[in-house]
């Protein structure tokens, strides 16, 4: 994936002009735009950003790269901040081999040191069984059996 590529948190913008630049050491500005770099970053396993964009006390010690998940879809439900707290509540649909998955989570953002850092969430993952005809879960506008339902 190159960064002219468009970004994979689904902004309509490339790579380059969107969650890269986070990814590279700028300050996300909100919790939203923090959540939308750490979730390219799933895309792109990028486990050091991760990590260092987790809040100190809930840093995992280790992030193994996962290579079965494919996160094919972002959707912020909702986000908001108050002071040096934030949430974005999302929904990121994934594949795991052929089978889909929807992971709905209300995630907690710190802000510390005029950074945000993601503190914590209560995800819920709920399997998905898409019909032929049915609209593609990649967001693609497609029908499933003629997107990733084909062959
Ligand atoms: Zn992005
Ligand atoms: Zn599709």
């Amino acid at each position: 994936m190159t960064t002219a590529q468009a970004c994979p948190c689904g902004s309509g913008k490339t790579l380059a002009d969107c969650c890269d630049r986070y990814h590279r050491g700028e300050a996300a500005h909100t919790p939203e735009t923090l959540m939308r770099s750490r979730y390219s970053a799933f895309v792109l396993n990028l486990t050091d950003y991760l990590r260092e964009t987790w809040a100190a006390g809930s840093r995992p010690d280790s992030l193994p790269p996962d290579e079965t998940t494919r996160w094919v879809r972002l959707d912020i439900l909702d986000h908001g901040e108050q002071d040096d707290t934030g949430w974005v509540q999302f929904r990121a649909t994934f594949l795991e081999g052929r089978r889909w998955g929807v992971l709905e989570e209300a995630s907690r953002f710190v802000r510390e040191g005029g950074r945000w850092f993601y503190l914590d969430g209560r995800p819920t993952v709920t399997r998905l069984k898409p019909g032929r005809n049915a609209p593609c879960p990649c967001g693609s506008g497609r029908k499933f059996k003629s997107c990733c339902g084909a062959g």
